[in-house]
């Protein structure tokens, strides 16, 4: 499969690897490395990038006239879907969770969708749950007149999107023993795992509460490589009560961190990871001598901030 990325977007890879000197896992003999993927793109932060690069070349090579996909009021996923459309000239649709929505001023995420030209259509909460099925997905596409479009589903998670991660597993091959990243979909763990060399393992950090989490990420490599890999775990423990909740500790924890290290840290999905590698250093789960690398997927920027003086 090609791994060029789609002309016009421009990506900065490999991606850096940074060294952090931290008392908390110095003193159990662990080395802790930065893996920056927030440096790749601008506007397509880390794994959102990885995630869209096949499908946007796929979608371009099928002369689709419009990429379509889903997402909350908030979805990083929407906001790259939409940046990409705008760099690589195609249409982009956002189907939006709640119908209650469309009544309100956009909040500034979804406001930097629409300036980067995606149409934006909210779908009733129902509906929005039952989306994966094919008559309900037909229903909306015929709605908004988008039968044509190239869908890619909610959180960007399907079989290319697990491809494209492999090549984080492949830039980290020979340089750490356990990488680490925040999951929500879990699509980005599922191609990480699959991308690293036999003895490095991967460990996922869910950011929701729930539990399903390795069954789907086990089924999304069973749909991409044909069988779930053995080389990955999740540790469910770090959610800090679900998707965007945060805790005084967690927030203690991340503004302190970035006192130490300089990185502006992503409250979200960051934060709640390199709490828990701290947590699990501190426990003794890595033995001496473990190199353990956190999966910066993103830093915290307003959306739509240029970002450009860091990553080029
Ligand atoms: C989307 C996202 C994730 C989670 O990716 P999944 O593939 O859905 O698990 C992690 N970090 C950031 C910053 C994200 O935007």
């Amino acid at each position: 499969m090609s791994t060029t990325p789609p002309a016009g977007l421009h990506p900065r890879l490999p991606t850096p690897l940074q060294e952090v000197e931290d008392d908390r896992f110095d003193r159990h003999g662990v080395r802790l490395t930065l893996k920056r993927d927030d440096l790749i793109h601008p506007d397509l932060p880390g794994n959102k990038y990885r995630k869209l690069a096949l499908n946007l070349e796929a979608a371009l090579a099928a002369d689709h006239p419009a990429l379509l996909t889903f997402g909350g009021a908030y979805s990083n996923h929407l906001r790259a879907t939409a940046a990409a459309g705008r760099l690589l000239g195609m249409a982009t649709i956002g189907m939006v969770r709640g119908d209650e929505l469309a009544d309100r001023p956009l909040n500034p995420s979804l406001a930097q969708c629409t300036a980067d030209g995606m149409r934006l259509h909210f779908v009733d909460r129902s509906t929005y749950r039952r989306k994966a099925d094919p008559e309900i997905l037909a229903a909306l596409l015929r709605e908004t007149g988008a039968e044509d479009s190239y869908v890619i589903p909610e959180g960007g998670s399907n079989p290319l999107a697990v491809q494209g991660c492999t090549a984080l597993g492949e830039e980290l091959r020979g340089r750490t023993d356990v990488a680490a990243v925040a999951c929500g979909t879990g699509g980005t763990l599922a191609g990480l795992a699959a991308g690293l060399a036999p003895d490095q393992r991967a460990l996922g950090i869910p950011v929701l509460k729930g539990g399903f989490l390795g069954d789907d990420i086990a089924e999304l490599q069973r749909r991409t490589f044909g069988a779930r890999t053995p080389n990955w775990d999740l540790d469910e423990r770090f959610h800090c009560g679900g998707y965007a909740r945060t805790t005084p500790e967690l927030t203690a924890f991340a503004e302190d961190f970035e006192d130490r290290h300089g990185l502006s840290v992503e409250r979200v999905y960051v934060a709640k990871l390199l709490y828990a590698l701290t947590a699990l250093s501190e426990e003794g789960a890595f033995a001496p001598g473990t190199t353990v690398t956190a999966v910066i997927t993103a830093t915290d920027k307003a959306p739509g901030q240029d970002q450009s003086s860091t990553s080029r």
